[in-house]
């Protein structure tokens, strides 16, 4: 700590144990570590000799942005070997090139703070999720984040032109640019997207940027069945054309939970319904988006697709159906520890997906509460599972291990992923490694060889 201060100076060490424990704990407070130290450098050059430093002296690394990432990437471990860097304090947005369409921010700069900065330019960055007023571009690109607007936009692997990062013996690569063809060699920077940390540190990013919309609609509308939401979703992506943005499925249990908890919320739609699928489009330009959509929705009426709906009259009702989505997350929470998966199956698997890890979970025992909603139009569900209040914490481990054994089995069945989003981590690494093909793992480790040869970057996760 004296040499990491004396490098950087005393604001730059985190030292009052109160100030510590977000460093320590992950959003969820689910999991908890040490750390020998947590410093937080400022800038790219600071990274780099906290890196050398640390490898001189045989440090394990943990990367940290906001903190909120569901698999314990960026917790320390319980030994207290671990010395955590965060970002927080690379937070400037260094260029915005509204012509180019671009935007260079540190890698600390909070996903929010770069909306806003954005669209002060009339552009937008379409990265949206629900911790976006807390995690970092760095986070998000160290783990390919995706989001509710994948569908229309893609993955951060698709939003992002440029990295510079410090690699784990401490020398900066700048692969900062800002062009949108580049066929020379390599695409390097892919290999740090969805990395986890365990590749180097993202100091800082060149993003793409989109002309801001200037009409949004949100419609919620309620579907019979699984079977019914994935023919909605296909008549929306030819009838819409690219304009759709986001797809989202809530289920009715779901819709409950989040009524129970959201002050002020109200049951959205007159009847309820078993599903309800949650969907916006949006456009810039001379496209007539509400009559786009009104069409939409009516001709789906009219075949029996869609049995109720409603279009947001302005914003304000549209940010309620959202707090609907927003609101089944915190009424998870607020029940206690749960089982969080974030699969992906192919589209057209998701119903067969849908029902048989519904009936295999009811088998588990009546009590136990399955919510699957999520990411519908991306094939990425959160199949999530709120055990009994009543079981001590022993045996909820055991009950929902055995939940997410379920999941993952038909997951793997249907040719899908157990990790669509949040990555790996330290959480599912063993889930992760014992799918991966002999090949697989060698490739892997290989890669992590050549990028960090002592392995004390993110030493544990992933690989
Ligand atoms: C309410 C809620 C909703 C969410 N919704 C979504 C969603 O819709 N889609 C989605 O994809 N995820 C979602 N997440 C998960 C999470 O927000 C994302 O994974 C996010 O990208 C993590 O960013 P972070 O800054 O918090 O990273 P952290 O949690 O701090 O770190 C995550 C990983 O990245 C590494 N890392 C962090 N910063 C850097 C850096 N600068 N350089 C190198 N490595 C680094 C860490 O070591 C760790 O392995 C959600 C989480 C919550 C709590």
């Amino acid at each position: 700590m004296d040499a990491l201060t004396g490098l950087l100076g005393d604001e730059a060490t985190v030292v009052p144990v109160a100030d510590r424990a977000r460093y320590l704990a992950d959003w969820s407070r689910d999991l908890k570590g040490l750390a020998r130290t947590v410093i937080r450098p400022r800038s790219a050059a600071e990274v780099a000799l906290v890196v050398q430093e640390c490898l001189a002296r045989g440090l394990p690394i943990v990367p940290q942005g906001g903190h909120t990432g569901l698999v314990g990437g960026a917790t320390p471990s319980g030994d207290g070997t671990e010395v955590v860097i965060s970002l927080e304090r690379l937070n400037a947005i260094r260029e915005i090139d509204a012509v180019n369409f671009s935007m260079i921010a540190e890698a600390g700069c909070i996903l929010q703070n770069i909306h806003a900065a954005a669209l002060a330019r009339d552009c937008l960055f379409p990265l949206q999720l629900g911790a976006q007023g807390s995690c970092q571009i760095g986070g998000n690109i160290a783990t390919n984040a995706g989001g509710i607007n994948v569908i229309r936009y893609g993955m951060t692997r698709d939003l992002v032109l440029g990295l510079e990062v410090v690699l784990p013996d401490g020398r900066i690569w700048n692969g900062l640019r800002k062009l949108r063809k580049n066929n020379t060699g390599y695409d390097l920077k892919q290999i740090f997207l969805g990395s986890e940390g365990t590749l180097g540190i993202v100091t800082a990013a060149c993003l793409k940027l989109f002309p801001k919309p200037n009409q949004t609609e949100t419609a919620l509308v309620a579907v019979g069945s699984p079977q019914a939401a994935i023919a909605l979703l296909g008549r929306a992506r030819r009838d819409l054309s690219d304009l759709l943005s986001a797809f989202e499925l809530l289920p009715r249990r779901g819709v409950e939970l989040a009524l129970g908890v959201m002050p002020g919320l109200r049951d959205p739609l007159r009847t309820p319904s078993p599903y309800y699928i949650l969907m916006e489009t949006s456009a810039s330009g001379l496209v007539d988006l509400r009559s786009l959509i009104e069409q939409f929705l009516g001709g789906a009426m009219a075949s029996d697709l869609v049995s109720d709906g409603t279009i947001a009259a302005n914003v304000a009702q549209a940010s309620e159906f959202w707090r609907i989505r927003e609101g089944m997350i915190e009424a998870q929470v607020q029940r206690g520890r749960h089982l969080r998966t974030d699969v992906s199956v192919p589209i057209s698997s998701i119903a067969a997906f849908l029902e048989t890890a519904d009936a295999d979970l009811r088998r588990i025992g009546p009590d136990v509460i399955p919510i699957a909603f999520g990411h519908l139009g991306d094939g990425n569900i959160h199949f999530n599972v709120i055990p009994p209040a009543t079981l001590d914490e022993s045996a909820k481990t055991t009950l929902l291990r055995s939940c997410e054994n379920i999941i993952f089995e038909i997951v793997d069945q249907l040719g899908g992923s157990i990790s669509a989003e949040h990555g790996i981590g330290r959480v599912k690494r063993d889930a992760f490694l014992s799918r991966s093909t002999a090949l697989d793992t060698t490739l892997l480790r290989g890669i992590k060889k050549v990028f960090d040869p002592t392995g004390l970057m993110n030493p544990g996760r992933m690989v």
